[in-house]
């Protein structure tokens, strides 16, 4: 078994460690049972065949297309979905699929060197983490000797004298070192499991000064950077905090989250429209949703991550879904256990229901929904990515399809925290937590009918016979009469907005508690310089309208002009008079997560503004 971890901080609240929450019949569940048997379709051989090949070994079978094709660099990410998914579902084909495709990559690297000291900084920290999960939920042993290993060789050979400020330059991409601050977070992680010295000190040389030093400071100077990858970075402050004990890494991660939540995302809880995060250009968030026959946009082209100037391109679309809410999801859990705080679970949410669930299925070819659109001008959900490389090379099996199985794996590890007064509950996915508290057994269902909805039910299934406290998260959203009841009583409790709702108790078998948190229609512009685009949000789902309109309606009152026609599909249509010009239309409205593939919706909707209609 793993060795205890190390590290002086403690936690205020523990997650579940993937283990003892079960999934019940929902979106999530059944999206999560489709990722596995699509991953556990995919033959072993061509999964292998790059590595194969490259040991000069006899290498059976077609290798993938895409980016995997090109390097494998994905391998390690779906050794580490492969680990969590059977420790959360304890399915045995998963766990005998990883423990197999890690044993001939071994083969591999023990017949040839090259398999260990190919890979860049990308393909390192991904190897080094999936292997660290096997490790770390299937017992696998091996997984630290291999950690060892490709560390040794990454340490001998990564250059150290590059840009250190986050930009991902030529220079980068060069020298096979791009989103080289995302290190930290497995190294930590590697010297936490082993205590070995090596790690940290190697994760030390990583830190990302940089952003982590302005973030601190409250500094938004950054300028445009890689998206996705600038709030994983943030996990890897979580991590040097959690080990070095230090102050300033929890600072900047609690300020980045606030700067980013606050300013660089649109409703949706996405962010990085063409994967760029930080831009200088003011009302970038709206500018990123204009294309360039609208009149009102300002510049043709912007400065983006790299360094360079470019155009707008829906190719390249508001946000890389699986990818963000992989970091969002996890930067989450690390300041709720850290931190304890609620308003911490806030853009996990945001990105489970209108980020993730809104996802079409991943299929065995490697196609996946690379990014969703919210543009003004339309958008439809595709697995079909438009792009192809100098080479020829197209965009099947890239980084999404790394994280999309990690996502589904991390959704009951998301759901569920406990200190030793009782259990907090997070996230409202219908499941069932068994949990210890003073010592005794005990079980929370959560048992509603519907996976979004503003009455949740939960049930207490089994409990000894000491007082414990349930602790439930209130959205930030909620703003309504929140309320709490308990076998049909009242509880008096007025539950605010991102805090605890705490009920203490001897519970029952049986006992029935109903969280109430009403829905209700909400205009949120994207950004203060467009003020005339925003997304109509119905409690916590972003919502689409049908058509491409510019409304005229009170912004600050939609339940006057737009009207409730199907409650359980939350589907929303406007009164006739607010749709310019033509006074007998009408717009519906539907949640962006039950959209279908291959149909136009528009998400960010237009007002006429006080100025009087556009030109
Ligand atoms: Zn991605």
């Amino acid at each position: 078994m793993p060795a205890i971890g190390r590290g002086i901080k403690m936690d205020r609240l523990k997650d579940f460690q993937y283990r003892k929450v079960e999934l019940k019949n929902s979106l999530w569940e059944r999206q999560r049972r489709d990722t596995a048997e699509t991953y556990l379709s995919i033959p072993n051989d061509s999964f292998l065949y790059y590595f194969r090949k490259l040991a000069g070994l006899e290498a059976p079978g077609e290798g993938l297309t895409g980016w995997y094709g090109n390097g494998a660099s994905t391998f390690g990410q779906k050794l580490g979905a492969f680990a969590k998914l059977y420790a959360v579902t304890g399915d045995y084909r998963l766990k005998e699929k990883a423990v197999y495709l890690a044993d001939e990559w071994g083969k591999c690297a023990e017949a040839a060197q090259k398999v260990i000291d190919c890979n860049g900084t990308y393909v390192y920290e991904k190897l080094l983490g999936g292997f660290l999960d096997m490790y770390e939920y299937l017992g696998y042993e091996k997984g630290l000797v291999w950690c060892s290993l490709l560390t040794d060789s990454a340490a001998a050979r990564f250059k150290r004298d590059i840009p250190r400020d986050g930009l991902q330059g030529p220079e980068l991409c060069d020298n096979d070192m791009i989103e080289w601050y995302t290190l930290p977070e497995n190294l930590y992680r590697a010297y936490r499991l082993t205590g070995d010295q090596k790690y940290l000190d190697f994760a030390r040389e990583w830190d990302y000064t940089y952003l982590w030093d302005k973030l601190c400071r409250r500094d938004t100077s950054i300028g445009p950077r890689h998206a996705y990858s600038q709030v994983n970075s943030l996990s890897s402050a979580a991590m040097a905090y959690e080990v070095a004990g230090e102050k300033t890494y929890l600072e900047a991660i609690e300020n980045g989250y606030e700067e980013i939540t606050e300013k660089h995302t649109y409703a949706t809880g996405g962010y990085g429209p063409a994967e760029c995060l930080f831009a200088e250009e003011e009302g970038f968030l709206g500018e990123m949703l204009k294309d360039s026959w609208d009149p009102t946009k300002r510049n043709a082209v912007y400065r983006n991550f790299g360094g360079g100037y470019v155009t707008r391109n829906d190719n390249w679309g508001s946000c890389e879904v699986s990818c963000c809410a992989w970091a969002v999801f996890k930067i989450c859990n690390y300041l709720l256990r850290i931190t304890g705080k609620a308003k911490y679970g806030a853009w996990a949410e945001q990105m489970l229901i209108n980020g993730v669930a809104g996802q079409p299925p991943i299929d065995s070819q490697g196609h996946v929904m690379y990014y969703a659109g919210y543009f003004v001008d339309g958008a439809v959900k595709s697995v079909h990515d438009r792009r192809l490389q100098g080479n020829g090379a197209n965009f099947e099996w890239q980084c999404c399809t790394g994280t999309f199985p990690q996502d589904v794996a991390e959704y009951a590890n998301m759901l569920y925290y406990t200190d030793e007064d009782g259990i907090y509950v997070s996230q409202y996915m219908q499941s069932r937590a068994a949990f210890t508290v003073s010592g005794e057994e005990a079980v929370l269902e959560n048992c509603s009918d519907e996976d979004i909805a503003p009455v949740r039910r939960f049930r207490i299934q089994e409990a000894g016979s000491s007082p414990f406290r349930i602790c439930f998260r209130v959205p930030h959203w909620a703003g309504g009469e929140n309320r709490i009841l308990v076998n049909g009583e009242d509880s008096g409790l007025k539950p605010s907005p991102d805090t605890w709702a705490v009920l203490k108790r001897v519970w029952k078998e049986d006992d029935v508690i109903t969280v109430i948190y009403p829905f209700r229609l909400e205009f949120k512009p994207v950004d203060d310089k467009n003020k005339d685009i925003a997304a109509l949000c119905f409690g916590p789902a972003v919502l689409a309208a049908d058509k491409m309109t510019l409304f005229d309606g009170d912004m600050e009152k939609p339940e006057t002009w737009i009207t409730c026609v199907e409650e359980k599909e939350m589907i929303f249509r406007t009164l006739p008079g607010h749709v310019c010009p033509y006074p007998q239309e009408v717009r519906t409205f539907r949640p962006y997560y039950r959209l279908p593939v291959m149909e136009w919706y528009f998400m960010y909707v237009r007002f006429r503004t006080q100025t009087g209609e556009r030109g």
